[in-house]
């Protein structure tokens, strides 16, 4: 069982950012991944509004930089799977699908997951026409016709890719009005092959092996009809990836980590940063910022502790 000061669930940015602080420090720093370096951005091509991102960034280049720069510091990455965390004894126990690993202490960056859209046909057709990706499945679809489904900056934001392969893209969303900020609206709003359909919930996705269309029920009028489609890209929300913290930590009612302003959980020496976090804004700057926070206040408490250790020595 390997031993490091502080341990990292989750190499987004909020992970990658607090592992190159503490391992800039000198700590021995780990981080546990359970896909690959970039979480939620990986698959995201045009990035605007990092910090000093003054041509837009690609999200698999930057979470793969981020990457390297935590091991340059000294991090060590390690894929896996936390499993099941064991909280209460004075060193942290991870344990993971390829064994355990303690730490002092514990920084929780494992963000967020897509929520799924819950509808027949949904499951079966994933991979086949449903996806949650417009860079990487975009240019399958050129000339065709596609749908978003969505209100927020990441179905605007992957609408706008996915008009420039696509011939036709219907844009669903069950409100009366979008989330996703204004300037980006406007920009879809303003292109041609973009059609809008507010207050409509899609109901099933229909096809046998691939996807065809899509039933859309108006909410107004309650009249469903068939929309023909050969993708469907659905960006409905996300649910925080906290299973395995449940009933170890206070979690908030919508299920991320209550913090307090250092990213202090209700248990010390453990800390939480990025998307996971309650209050969140859910942005990358903001997940960086959360992951040096949390970093120092991890080193912070290790020297407290090592100084309480030496008073009692
Ligand atoms: C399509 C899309 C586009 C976006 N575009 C922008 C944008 O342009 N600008 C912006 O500011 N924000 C954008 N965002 C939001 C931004 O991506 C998030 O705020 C940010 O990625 C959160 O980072 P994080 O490190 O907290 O979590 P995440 O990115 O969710 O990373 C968490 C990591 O933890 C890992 N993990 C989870 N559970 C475990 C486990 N049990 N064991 C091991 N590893 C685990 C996951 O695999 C993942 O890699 C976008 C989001 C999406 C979905």
């Amino acid at each position: 069982m390997d031993e490091f000061d502080i341990v990292v669930i989750g190499a987004g940015v909020a992970g990658l950012s607090a592992a190159a602080t503490a391992a800039r420090r000198g700590a021995r720093v780990a981080v546990v991944e359970k896909l690959g370096a970039g979480g939620q951005i990986m698959t995201v091509e045009r990035i605007e509004n990092f910090p000093g991102a003054v041509e837009p960034v690609a999200g698999f280049e930057l979470g793969p930089a981020m990457q390297e720069q935590a091991e340059q510091a000294g991090a060590e990455f390690l894929l896996d799977a936390v499993e099941e965390v064991l909280l209460d004894g004075p060193a942290r126990v991870l344990r993971c699908s390829q064994g355990e690993i303690t730490a002092r202490a514990l920084i929780v960056a494992a963000g967020s997951s897509r929520r799924a859209l819950g509808v027949p046909g949904e499951e079966r057709l994933e991979g086949r026409g449903v996806s949650h990706c417009a860079s990487c499945d975009g240019p399958l679809h050129r000339g065709k016709t596609v749908a978003v489904i969505g209100g927020g900056d990441s179905a605007f934001d992957e609408a706008l890719i996915l008009a420039t392969h696509a011939g036709q893209v219907l844009l669903i969303h069950r409100g009366e009005s979008f989330r996703a900020a204004k300037p980006t609206v406007e920009k879809v709003s303003a292109l041609e092959n973009v059609r809008i359909c507010l207050n409509s919930t899609v109901e099933e996705i229909i096809g046998d092996n691939v996807v065809q269309g899509l039933l859309v029920r108006d909410r107004i009028t309650g009249a469903s009809r068939r929309e023909s489609v050969d993708g469907v890209f659905v960006y409905v929300g996300l649910e925080p990836n906290t299973d395995f913290l449940k009933g170890k930590l206070d979690l908030a009612e919508d299920g991320r980590v209550l913090t307090d302003r250092f990213m202090q959980t209700s248990l010390p020496g453990v800390f939480a940063a990025g998307d996971i976090r309650h209050a969140s804004v859910a942005l990358l700057a903001e997940a960086a910022g959360d992951g040096a926070t949390a970093a120092i206040a991890a080193l912070n408490y290790l020297s407290e502790g090592f100084e309480k250790a030496r008073a009692v020595e």
